[in-house]
């Protein structure tokens, strides 16, 4: 490749940390050559075109909605899996762009978000010690042996899966299944007796009514009818970012065609490090993480490693302080941040620094632990005059039981019942759209 992208050998001697261990580098090597020989995934004009959505964002002008599983698995990509995720996302920012009166920037963890960092190696059950699951790209789920092993060629299916993926995905949102005439067609299949959905229905008919009044005034535009939907997912393995990493024909520079957006995790987001030397040579829009430890100097480092001549719509804050530590972390971060002169996209991830394990073993976070860290977000932010640019949650489309509390009051023992989260619990259909009224109130303050 050219000298504008660092080597795979050259990625690969910089300090690293959440990467699997492969036990055969031959077959790994023609893996990565096989991805390099196929189409990108994404074109570098639409990374382009988020990327000026996101400096609208980082502008005050919009508002971000960043959702999807925490892990994608092979076996959940399915047509009717994928609407139904699409369906609670564009349900959640219509009723925001309502109540915000701003144009939503809609983002999925979907179509690539395959790929796990774990805060341990290993995993036991009943004495036995096995690999941790590191996401379908890296094992499998199922404890075993042969399970857990790390397969080079799992990255193929990632390509696959993602590819699938995507292509609903654009045919959903361009081809008909968006149009805002079918704001109670997404709904269809909510739970139909929650106050939530009572009041979604009639959100609906407001705009429908409105959306009326202007068909018949001879209004008629695309943005009614279909909607511009893009994909992130975290750029963790080296191997498979570098080998869908291309060179742009038209501008001659190097895009990570893996995703639209690509973000590193709080455990990857060393400055020295390997993820930052690969993404710091890529045009697309980057998020970075930031946990409770990170310090407004630690951010300021990475943006401008970054991010150097402080191109708009390049670098999103993903902050994800916990419920307990935004109020006393986040305005540090942000004072230093402002302070530079750069404008970056403001997210809050309020679910990564609420989760807590059940006594019944359940990995969990409370929908009202959610809701606290999103408000303490919102009010730091109007403290310090900065823009609450956006959110970051884990969902799903489904009725799952794996986040405590929302509208239907989910108890530890309704856990039980469909916990299926291949890693963190998402919230479900419910509790999304529950988060979106919500988020809709404090934007419309
Ligand atoms: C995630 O987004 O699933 C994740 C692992 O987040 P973080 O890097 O913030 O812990
Ligand atoms: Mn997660």
């Amino acid at each position: 490749m050219s000298d504008l992208i660092p080597s795979l050998s050259e990625l690969h001697s910089l300090p690293q940390v959440q990467q699997p261990s492969y036990d055969d580098p031959d077959r790994l090597r023609w893996v990565v050559n096989s991805l390099r020989q196929l189409p990108p995934l994404v074109f570098a004009g639409e990374c382009d075109e988020l990327r000026d959505k996101i400096a609208l964002v980082a502008d005050r002008k919009a508002f971000m909605l960043q959702g999807g599983d925490c892990a994608e698995t092979f076996a959940s990509v399915q047509a009717d899996n994928i609407k139904a995720k699409l369906r609670v996302l564009l349900a959640m920012s219509v009723v925001m762009t309502y109540g915000a009166q701003l144009p939503v920037v809609k983002v999925g963890r979907i179509a690539g978000q395959y790929a796990k960092p774990r805060s341990k190696d290993t995993e036991t059950r009943d004495g036995l010690t096995l690999p941790a699951y590191r996401g379908d790209a890296v094992n499998g789920f199922d404890f075993n042996d042969q399970a857990r092993r790390h397969d080079p060629d799992r990255l193929l299916r990632v390509y696959n899966a993602s590819a699938a993926t995507l292509n609903l995905v654009r045919a959903f949102v361009k081809g008909g299944f968006a149009d805002l005439r079918q704001l109670h067609a997404w709904n269809a299949s909510f739970v139909k007796d929650s106050r939530i959905e009572e009041r979604y229905e009639q959100l609906a008919g407001e705009i429908e009514r409105a959306l009326g009044f202007m068909l018949a005034c001879g209004v008629n535009d695309d943005t009614l009818t279909t909607v511009d939907f893009y994909a992130s997912h975290e750029a963790l393995l080296l191997d498979y970012e570098y080998a869908m990493t291309r060179i742009d024909s038209r501008s001659q520079l190097p895009y990570d065609t893996s995703g639209h957006m690509v973000w590193i995790g709080e455990r990857t987001r060393q400055p020295g490090g390997a993820q930052v030397e690969l993404l710091r040579r890529v045009r697309n829009p980057l998020g970075i993480k930031l946990g409770p430890t990170a310090t407004g100097e630690d951010a300021l480092s990475i943006a401008d490693r970054l991010d150097p001549d402080r191109e708009p719509g390049r670098i999103t804050f993903i902050t994800r302080m916990g419920a307990e530590h935004v109020r006393e972390k986040l305005p540090r971060i942000i004072e230093t941040v402002e302070k530079s002169g750069r404008k970056v996209a403001w997210v809050c991830d309020p679910m990564h620094g609420n989760t807590f394990e059940t006594h019944n073993g359940y990995k969990t976070r409370e929908y009202a632990a959610v809701v606290e860290e999103l408000n303490g977000f919102f009010d730091v932010h109007d403290e310090l005059g900065s823009w609450p640019g956006g959110v970051h949650v884990e969902l799903t489309g489904e009725d799952v039981t794996e986040c405590l509390g929302g509208a239907f009051q989910l108890s530890e023992e309704d856990l039980d019942s469909r916990y299926e989260t291949a890693c963190d619990p998402r919230l479900n259909r419910n509790q999304s759209l529950e988060l979106a009224f919500m988020i809709s109130e404090r934007l419309s303050q």
